[in-house]
């Protein structure tokens, strides 16, 4: 409660630096990597040689497409740990922006979007959901609407930091479900703030698939890229 009042009370404040005036400067916005070009089409890593796809078929078979707007470093990763684990909500808002403007130049567009849920215990402590206040940005910035239910986790799962690709897929499958109607179709955007391997995305994108989802396009503010 307090957190979230000194969050609307105090002065903007760089995200990235600390420098006051908005949550997001001009020198660190200047600072942000880009992902490079080629991108490969399927997951959005960057690759060698631009090709259909870099292999992730195999593992990322729910997700028609995974996009990240930036290179998870620099002033976005502070960004992003300030959003998470200060309770800086305001940086939902700059940090949003950045991927809506990348799935835009993709012209990458869903009808709905829905936030990767944390664990009801990790929610509690946080007291929000960072993906859930981006969720809300880009509902307004790209006109998209709630789907009629939410997507839930239902166990609890470690965190995927410091673990291979295989341990991470293993680690998240079957752990979200849909609550709610039939998705009828609908394109999905299913949204978190960093995306490594894309295993909880394509997780996620599973649960939506067999609750009826038409194509489901992961979106991830920040990769990171090793
Ligand atoms: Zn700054
Ligand atoms: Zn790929």
């Amino acid at each position: 409660m307090l957190s979230r009042l000194t969050d609307l009370l105090l002065p903007p404040r760089c995200g990235g630096c600390l420098a006051i005036g908005t949550w997001l400067c001009e020198r660190c916005r200047g600072r942000i990597r880009r992902l490079q070009e080629p991108l490969c089409r399927r997951c959005g890593a960057e690759v060698e040689s631009a090709r259909p796809d870099c292999g992730c078929r195999v593992r990322l078979r729910s997700l028609t497409r995974l996009r990240s707007a930036v290179a998870y470093e620099g002033p976005v990763e502070h960004a992003i740990h300030r959003l998470k684990y200060k309770g800086w909500r305001r940086l939902a808002g700059p940090l949003a922006l950045l991927l809506a403007e990348r799935l835009m130049v993709e012209g990458l567009a869903a009808s709905a979007a829905v936030a990767v849920p944390l664990h009801p215990e990790r929610a509690r402590t946080r007291g929000f959901n960072q993906s859930a206040l981006l969720v809300r940005e880009l509902m307004v910035r790209m006109g998209l609407t709630e789907p009629p239910g939410r997507l839930v986790r239902t166990r609890p799962t470690p965190p995927q930091v410091g673990h291979d690709r295989l341990w991470r897929q293993n680690n998240v499958r079957g752990a979200f479900a849909w609550h709610g109607a039939d998705l009828g179709g609908r394109s999905i955007l299913v949204v978190d703030d960093v995306a490594t391997t894309g295993a909880t995305l394509e997780a996620c994108a599973a649960a939506l698939k067999a609750a009826g989802s038409g194509p489901v396009i992961g979106a991830a503010v920040a990769r990171v890229t090793v």
